[in-house]
């Protein structure tokens, strides 16, 4: 019989391998710690948690997290079944007791008839067998080599610089206006790709000495950086001189404010947009290491942006992860090798909660390849469809960063109003939507 590799023992290599195993497929687990490390991990247990104890909202109507692990506990996905035995009192959010949720996880996979560990690193890609790797952020310098050799150095990246990206139905219109930057483009779609937010002098000077004031993250221990040039946190740029943003990403040269023609601003901040959907925008330029709280009151400072709804903030981590986009199919295989699939956060999702998603895709999906009975992962409707589909082609391929599941990764349901009330309508709207069709996907499996 065919055995299905899984090199990583994380978030997202734990799940694959519970997955692929209660279908019936033989499983081996390679996991490199206890004998080679990474800076974050302290144990040798599969699924350690590296920071944070919490999987964020549990909250399955409102909140797209919350709805990702309604759909994990209804495919018996083995990290929510151990965070719900391993829970901690943290009101809406799901938060577990670190070491006894993955000394379980170790217990369940150890036990499992169909999965055994091997401990040892990983360091080629090979040509034959069936493989998913899951090695995750921190994945291991050589793997990363071969990785890199395999993709081409320009489709892997050892660190993220996420720049904050917001919901484009929270930004107001009436004050910004879309324009790119001269006019450039051939199309007018091209040529109006650009979200633009004026600012005069005075603001200007407001924002810089908020971004200066403001609280920042430092690197984890071990973390050591170095910034590269073309990706400085905003506020070192500030802080290099007050000028430097608006000689930089924040200049405001080649635009005229269609609301008013006859004032130039002294400053424009510039978002893009960052799905085909185009519901969600990111700040250009606009990487940064400040602390969330901070990140939310400075960039609502921005003319149009007083209202912003925030997908994500930003930050700057050691992050090993792959240009999904273009190097992956909708199967998460890689298209120069299909029989080798990627998951978890190496391909470009961020949490510990999306990493086990697509750990749970990636183990039935290629597990059902193994058994013959190929499935294609649930549609865009879903929080794991949405994931996938973001990944593997929604998203865009040149500004590729690691994303959080949220509403905006979803198509619209249409006929529902905005506004507050709106908003919580709407929500309700895309998790019913989303788990009916989840539980078809499942059904058309069984
Ligand atoms: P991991 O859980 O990291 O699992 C990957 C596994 O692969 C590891 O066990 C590793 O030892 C193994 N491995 C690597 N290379 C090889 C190889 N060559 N051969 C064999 N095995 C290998 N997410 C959150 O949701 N909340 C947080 O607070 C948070 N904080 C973070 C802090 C830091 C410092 C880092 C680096 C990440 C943080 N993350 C956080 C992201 C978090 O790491 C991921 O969300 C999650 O752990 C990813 O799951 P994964 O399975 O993809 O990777």
């Amino acid at each position: 019989t065919q055995i299905l590799h899984i090199v990583g023992g994380g978030m997202a290599g734990s799940e694959a391998a519970w997955q692929a195993a209660n279908l019936g497929v033989q499983v081996v687990i390679h996991e490199m710690r206890p004998k080679v490390e990474t800076f974050a991990h302290q144990t040798g247990n599969l699924a350690e948690m590296v920071c944070s104890n919490s999987f964020r909202s549990d909250d399955d109507e409102q909140n797209a997290v919350g709805l990702l692990h309604w759909e994990m506990r209804a495919a018996n996905g083995l990290i929510m079944a151990a965070a719900e035995k391993h829970r901690l009192p943290a009101g809406g959010a799901l938060a577990v007791d670190r070491e006894a949720f993955a000394e379980f996880v170790t217990q369940e996979i150890n036990a499992h008839p169909n999965i055994s560990i091997e401990y040892g690193e990983v360091n080629e890609i090979p040509s034959e067998g069936t493989w998913v790797f899951a090695t995750g952020p921190l994945t291991s310098p050589k793997l990363g080599e071969a990785i890199a050799k395999e993709t081409g150095a320009d489709r892997l990246a050892f660190f993220d610089a996420i720049a904050p990206i917001i919901y484009r139905d929270s930004i107001n219109m009436d004050v910004a206006w879309m324009q790119s930057r001269y006019d450039k483009g051939e199309t007018e779609e091209e040529q109006k790709a650009y979200l633009n937010c004026p600012m005069t002098k005075d603001q200007y000077e407001a924002f810089i000495d908020a971004l200066l004031a403001a609280d920042k993250t430092e690197f984890h221990e071990g973390e050591t950086a170095g910034y590269f040039d073309g990706c400085l946190p905003i506020e070192v740029m500030a802080e290099r001189g007050r000028e430097t943003l608006r000689f930089g990403p924040m200049k405001p040269v080649g635009l005229t404010n269609t609301h008013d023609p006859e004032t130039k601003a002294y400053a424009v901040v510039q978002l893009r947009r960052d799905n085909k959907l185009g519901t969600l925008y990111n700040i250009v330029g606009f990487q940064t290491k400040m602390k969330y709280g901070a990140q939310a009151e400075v960039f609502k400072m921005i003319p149009g942006l007083e209202e912003a709804k925030f997908a994500r903030l930003g930050g700057i981590h050691r992050n090993t992860f792959l240009n999904s986009p273009t190097l992956l199919d909708d199967q998460m295989r890689l298209k120069s090798k299909p029989n080798v699939r990627f998951s978890g956060q190496v391909t470009g999702v961020e949490g510990y909660v999306e990493s086990a998603a697509m750990g749970l895709l990636a183990g039935r999906l290629a597990a059902h390849e193994i058994l013959g009975t190929p499935i294609t992962p649930p549609n865009g409707n879903t929080a794991m469809g949405a994931l996938i589909h973001h990944i593997t082609g929604g998203a865009e391929a040149k500004t590729f960063q690691p994303m959080n599941v949220n509403f905006g990764l979803f198509p619209p349901v249409e006929g529902l109003k905005g506004g507050r009330r709106g908003r919580k309508d709407r929500y309700k709207a895309y998790t019913d939507r989303a788990k009916e069709t989840f539980n078809q996907w499942l059904e058309g499996q069984s």
